[in-house]
């Protein structure tokens, strides 16, 4: 993309109502604009990084055997009105009426529409067990929509549901959603941190949140240092077989979000013990046959009798993603992506636009990594080197390539990793061959 032709509305100015480094860095780089309170237009630079992270995200849902659907943002309030949660969910649900004056609603989560497809589709054990999910915009009018995208109202959320015939199918699915989500925040380069959640009446231990720890977080966390060192970088994981070992790696230790807290625990663990604050990223819970029996989602056993089905369901704020990605990867001068969700993954800054020298090296280098595949933003602008150093750092592209009248006489590029800050001066294959290792 040559940059003289993108559209990359940056701002120049720190926008007064953004009280924190993401909202105020997604404004400033032209990734997003609000439209109203917690609602944003996405913009180009913006939304390729949310499709990055949904890609991410697709394919270790995909990889589980986790079947993509898409369902509609507008409900029948009728559906909600069988679950019991139609009076029950509260000012958070935006509720319009059709012109036929029927009761509409868009959706806040998807519970109840998955529930009836599933009812009037699937009749047996033998279609057991069986995972969809979605990734769709989802409104709920929050009290205090704040952060830009953050906390928005309305956000885009991949959604799954799990449907066994008993509990212990829940549970199998239950780990592979865990394991999955455990190998999707690593490779969007986070330390995300499964924490008991509340499981309400159903009881059990089937419900995590997922947590990335950052100053600016919502809600107050505590865990066990040992997390810090917890990976699964490097290990082949057999999805069909079994996950329990790496679930209990990840819970055997302490780690609690506000109301799961225990102060016993916690003074037991003395200095192995770290309090921080915390973003939620993801939930997943097991809530058994909450849904399934008042909406009649129920299936043959092998006795013949009729069972209903185990659900479970898993959230991933993919919107809310971007926001806490850049909360933990900043510095003052801007973004610092990493390189799974960057928008671009190079970028060539021409130091003297118009110096045929200069311009020729600079498209050669951009043809070059094209061809490669490379997503390449060449800043081909007439602007002063002081403006492109400033906006290749503040929309966080993880190498640079600069290029001066200086170095193109001798055959030398300057590289730049966003990273490390580090910057070297290289011949052009050098260069190449370094940012492509
Ligand atoms: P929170 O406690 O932050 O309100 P929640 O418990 O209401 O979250 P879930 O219903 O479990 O959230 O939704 C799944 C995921 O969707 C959350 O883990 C979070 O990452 C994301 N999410 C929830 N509400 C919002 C919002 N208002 N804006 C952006 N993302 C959100
Ligand atoms: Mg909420």
């Amino acid at each position: 993309m040559r940059l003289s032709r993108y559209y990359l509305p940056t701002l120049k100015d720190t926008p007064a109502e953004a009280q924190i480094a993401s909202h105020r860095l997604m404004l400033r780089a032209g990734m997003v604009r609000q439209s109203s309170a917690g609602i944003y237009s996405w913009l180009p630079l913006g939304l390729r990084v949310l499709k990055n992270i949904e890609t991410i995200v697709r394919e270790e849902q995909n990889a589980i055997g986790c079947h993509e659907v898409l369902m509609p943002t507008i409900q029948p309030a009728d559906l909600w009105r069988k679950s019991g949660r139609y009076d029950d969910y509260g000012p958070e649900m935006l509720r319009i009426v059709d012109r036929h004056e029927r009761d509409m609603l868009y959706g806040p989560t998807n519970e109840e529409q998955i529930t009836e497809i599933f009812a009037e589709t699937v009749r047996s054990y033998r279609e057991l067990p069986q995972m969809l999910y979605h990734i769709q915009w989802k409104f709920r009018d929050e009290v205090r929509p704040r952060f830009g995208v953050m906390r928005g109202r309305e956000f885009l959320m991949k959604d799954a549901y799990s449907f066994d015939l008993n509990s212990e199918g829940a549970r199998l699915s239950y780990n592979k959603m865990f394991v999955s989500y455990l190998k999707t925040y690593e490779r969007l380069g986070l330390k995300a941190i499964p924490m008991a959640a509340d499981t309400g009446p159903i009881g059990g231990d089937m419900s995590h949140e997922f947590l990335i720890l950052a100053d600016t977080g919502e809600s107050e966390i505590a865990c066990h240092r040992d997390f810090m060192d917890l990976s699964l970088i490097g290990e082949n994981i057999d999805f069909d077989g079994d996950l329990q070992p790496i679930v209990d790696r990840f819970t055997a230790k302490y780690a609690a979000t506000d109301e799961m807290r225990n102060p016993e625990t916690e003074k037991q663990l003395g200095d192995q013990l770290i309090t921080a604050r915390g973003i939620e990223v993801g939930h997943i819970f097991n809530f058994g046959t909450k849904y399934s029996k008042p909406m009649g989602a129920k299936v043959a056993g092998p006795d013949g009798h009729d069972v209903f089905v185990e659900m479970g369901s898993y959230g991933i704020g993919v919107s809310r993603l971007v926001g806490a990605i850049i909360e933990a990867s900043h510095d003052d001068d801007g973004i610092i992506w990493p390189d799974a969700v960057a928008p671009f993954s190079v970028g060539i800054l021409n130091l003297k636009s118009g110096d045929a020298a200069c311009d020729q090296a600079c498209t050669g280098i951009y043809d070059t990594l094209r061809t490669q595949g490379r997503d390449v933003l060449y800043d081909d602008r007439d602007a002063r080197a002081g403006t492109k150093f400033a906006d290749a750092d503040l929309i966080g592209l993880p190498w640079q390539l600069i290029v001066g009248p200086r170095g193109v006489k001798n055959g030398l590029v300057e590289l730049k990793n966003r990273k490390s800050g580090a910057r070297e001066e290289l011949s052009l294959e050098s260069a190449l061959s370094k940012i492509s290792e």
